[in-house]
């Protein structure tokens, strides 16, 4: 499959989670969709600006480098078939972005960046996008800086970023799995029920469930949450100090780290 068909896959799990959550909805939305999803795009525009930007500032002179001295990186290192550098590259990068999730949230600087994602006081596939471009920057660099050290080949690369968008399209979805799906998938894979979780205004549920795509490491690392306290249906999301319209402006929501 050629690269722009792969980067059409989390498109593609974006319009289908939007009709099914539109035909059947989980949730009552409090703020409905239109100036929600109009921030979230603007976040959306001005983040592939950020992305656009530091890959000529940065990923170009990496690339660079790397062509010229292409056997760093574990992956460069060893001899593996080609079924174990996917199974592998695809768990230790998805192991990156819980990390990454997690020190989003531990980290007061970078928090400041990452609340503009949970302040959001609706969820829905929206949501999936809702980054502030601040953020997406301290990802680019530290997702490269991961791909560096690993030694990454760029389809395994581009293949697990697609699978990743689509997984949050997925999971942010404003939908109801049968709960007997639920519990067939979540071993493996982050549902819609366990990401709600993360988006709870309660502080200790905030810090749980940072996987975005695998539950693996929320489970080794014990901070997997099954459900909130309040229960699924009555979980407050957002964040608890933003309970208003603020949050769905998109000016508001460019300007939240700053405050
Ligand atoms: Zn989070």
């Amino acid at each position: 499959m050629g690269t722009k068909l792969v980067a059409l896959i989390p498109a593609i799990a974006f319009v289908l989670i939007a009709l099914i959550e539109t035909m059947r909805p989980r949730r009552a939305l409090r703020f409905g969709r239109l100036r929600r999803w109009t921030t979230s795009f603007v976040l959306l525009a001005s983040s592939r600006f950020t992305v656009w930007l530091l890959a000529w500032i940065i990923a170009v002179p990496v690339a660079a480098s790397w062509a010229e001295n292409n056997s760093i990186g574990l992956f460069n290192q060893i001899a593996l078939p080609l079924w174990a550098e996917w199974l592998g590259a695809f768990l230790l990068l998805d192991f990156a972005m819980w990390l990454q999730h997690l020190l989003t949230h531990k980290v007061p600087l970078l928090w400041r960046f990452h609340k503009v994602h949970h302040a959001d006081p609706d969820i829905d596939v929206s949501t999936a996008i809702r980054f502030h471009p601040g953020e997406i920057a301290f990802s680019v660099i530290w997702k490269a800086g991961w791909v560096l050290l690993l030694g990454v080949a760029a389809p395994i690369v581009i293949a697990f970023e697609a699978w990743l968008a689509a997984n949050a399209a997925f999971n942010h979805g404003n939908i109801e799995l049968p709960r007997s799906i639920d519990r067939l998938v979540r071993p493996f894979l982050v549902t819609p029920d366990m990401h709600l979780v993360h988006h709870s205004t309660a502080l200790k549920e905030q810090q749980s469930n940072y996987g975005f795509a695998l539950t693996l490491w929320d489970r080794l690392c014990g901070t997997y949450r099954n459900e909130s306290e309040k229960g699924r249906d009555l979980q407050p999301i957002g964040l608890s100090e933003m309970q208003d319209e603020q949050p769905t402006r998109a000016l508001t929501s460019l300007e939240l780290p700053l405050t």
